[in-house]
C-alpha cells in the first residue's frame, strides 16, 4: 500500500464534499511549478527550454500559497525545473504543510543533501525523487553520469532522517520489461514508500519526438511489467503511488478520457491551460477563470492531436480516482486482482477531429473520423541515442544553477 490511510481518507473526504456540492470540475492535485530552471538537461524534458529571463523567474511564497488556497486541492505536487534551486522553497513547503495539504516535492536530488535540513519530516511532506531506471538507464535519461548514485544516496539520507520518499519514474521507448522489473525490485529495497510511473509524454519542446512511447506500446509494456511482477515473489512488494484503476488503465484495460482539470498547473505565467504538459495553450489569470473559461472539450484523446499519445497520470489519474469513487466495487475488484495482464485491450476512444486541421476539436463529427487503429506506432529509439538540443542554444548556453 503506497498511499497512507490518512491521505486516502482526506482525498476521499474532499471528493465526497465536492460531489455533494454538485461541482462538475475540481482538482485533486495542484501542480505547482515554482520555476523552470534546472541543474540538469534531460533528453525527454519539455520544461527547461525557455529563454534565460524566463528561467530566472520564480513564483513567490505569497503567490504559491495563494494558488494553493485558491484551488483547494488536497495534494500539491511541486515539480519544476528543479524546486531545490528556489531559495524560498522551504517556506513554500512549510506553508503548504501548515495547511495540512500533502506535498510531493519532486527533485532530481542533486541538491537534496545540501538542503535537507531546511525541511522537517511530516506525514504531509514526501520527497519524490526522479529515478528513471538502473544506473545506466537513469544516467542516460538525464544525460549526465553519476546522477543515479547521487539520487540513491539522497534517498537513503532522506529515509534515515525520517522523511517520506517516493520515486517518480518515466518510461520511454526501448524499455525492456525485465530491466524495469529489476529496477522496481531494487528501488523498493531502498525503503521508498512507492513508485510513481508514467509513459513519457511526447513534449513538442523535447529534442526528439521519436523516443516517446505510443499508447499501444505503452500498454504492452505495462502488461509485461505487471506480468513479471506477478510471477516474481518480489513483485508483491512493489508499491505504486497510484490508484489501482490507473494502473489497470496503463495496462490497457480501461478506455479512460483525460480529465485535465483534476491536476491543475500554476507556474510563473499563471494558471496553465489545460494541463501540466501542454504549455502553448495560454494561461488564466485566476483559478476560477481556468476552471470556467477553459474550453476543456478541446482536450483529450481523440479530441486534440497533441493528446493522442498521452497516458500521463496528470490527465488520467483523476479520471481513475473518479471512476473508483463512482464504482467502488470495480475498484475493490481491481485492488484485489491487480491490473489485468491478458485478454483483449479496452477499445481506444474515437477520433473527433480531422488530421491536419490543427487542434480542431469538435470540428468534425465522430462519424467522419478515421478508425483509431490507423494511428501509427512511434519508432523505438533508445533514450541513449538522444542528444539534447536546446531551443535556446542559438542565444547561448542554458542557465544551469546551483543554490
Ligand atoms: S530533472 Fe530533468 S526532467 Fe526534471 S526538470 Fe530537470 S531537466 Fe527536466
Ligand atoms: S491528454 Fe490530457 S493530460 Fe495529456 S496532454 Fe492532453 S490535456 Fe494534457
Amino acid at each position: 500500500m503506497a498511499i497512507p490511510l490518512l491521505q486516502t481518507f482526506r482525498v476521499a473526504t474532499y471528493l465526497a464534499g465536492r460531489k455533494l456540492r454538485g461541482d462538475k470540475r475540481y482538482p485533486l492535485v495542484l501542480m505547482l511549478e515554482p520555476l523552470f530552471q534546472c541543474n540538469l538537461a534531460c533528453a525527454g524534458c519539455g520544461k527547461i527550454d525557455y529563454p534565460k529571463e524566463i528561467l530566472q523567474k520564480r513564483v513567490s511564497v505569497e503567490d504559491a500559497l495563494r494558488a494553493v488556497d485558491e484551488c483547494g486541492a488536497p495534494m500539491v505536487s511541486i515539480p519544476g525545473g528543479e524546486p531545490l534551486i528556489h531559495r524560498e522553497m522551504p517556506q513554500i513547503v512549510a506553508g503548504i504543510v501548515a495547511r495540512k495539504k500533502f506535498v510531493y516535492l519532486c527533485t532530481n536530488a542533486i541538491l537534496l543533501a545540501k538542503h535537507i535540513d531546511e525541511y522537517r519530516p511530516s506525514p504531509y511532506l514526501t520527497f519524490s525523487i526522479h529515478l528513471d531506471g538502473n544506473r545506466q538507464r537513469h544516467d542516460e535519461s538525464v544525460c549526465q553520469e553519476g546522477v543515479f548514485d547521487k539520487a540513491v544516496a539522497a534517498i537513503r539520507l532522506a529515509r534515515s532522517k525520517g522523511f517520506r520518499v517516493t520515486i517518480n519514474c518515466t518510461l520511454f521507448s526501448g524499455e525492456e520489461p525485465r530491466k524495469v522489473a529489476d529496477f522496481f525490485d531494487e528501488a523498493m529495497k531502498l525503503g521508498i514508500e512507492g513508485i510513481t510511473v508514467s509513459p513519457g509524454y511526447s513534449y513538442s519542446h523535447a529534442p526528439r519526438q521519436d523516443v516517446f512511447l505510443g499508447r499501444t506500446a505503452s500498454k504492452r509494456l505495462f502488461r509485461e511489467i505487471f506480468k513479471l511482477g506477478r510471477t516474481r515473489k518480489s513483485g508483491a512488494g512493489w508499491a505504486f503511488n497510484h490508484s489501482t484503476l490507473f494502473l489497470d488503465f496503463l495496462a490497457g484495460n480501461q478506455s479512460y478520457q483525460c480529465t485535465p482539470w483534476s491536476m491543475v498547473t500554476y507556474n510563473v505565467f499563471g494558471w496553465q491551460r489545460p494541463c501540466y504538459l501542454l504549455s502553448d495553450e495560454g494561461y488564466a489569470p485566476t483559478f476560477r477563470s481556468l476552471i470556467e473559461d477553459t474550453e476543456w472539450e478541446k482536450y483529450g484523446v481523440g479530441r486534440n492531436r497533441r493528446c493522442d499519445n498521452c497516458m500521463a497520470h496528470c490527465g488520467f489519474e483523476g479520471t481513475a480516482v473518479n471512476d473508483a469513487f463512482s464504482h467502488p466495487l470495480k475498484a475493490l475488484k481491481a485492488a484485489w486482482s491487480g491490473p489485468g495482464t491478458s485478454g483483449p485491450m479496452a477499445p481506444e476512444l474515437p477520433f473527433n477531429y480531422v488530421e491536419g486541421a490543427g487542434n480542431a476539436a469538435g470540428a468534425s463529427s465522430a462519424a467522419a473520423s478515421p478508425a483509431r487503429a490507423a494511428v501509427p506506432e512511434i519508432a523505438a529509439i533508445s533514450i541513449a541515442d538522444i542528444k539534447r538540443v536546446s531551443r535556446e542554444s542559438q542565444d547561448g548556453p542554458r542557465v544551469a544553477a546551483q543554490r
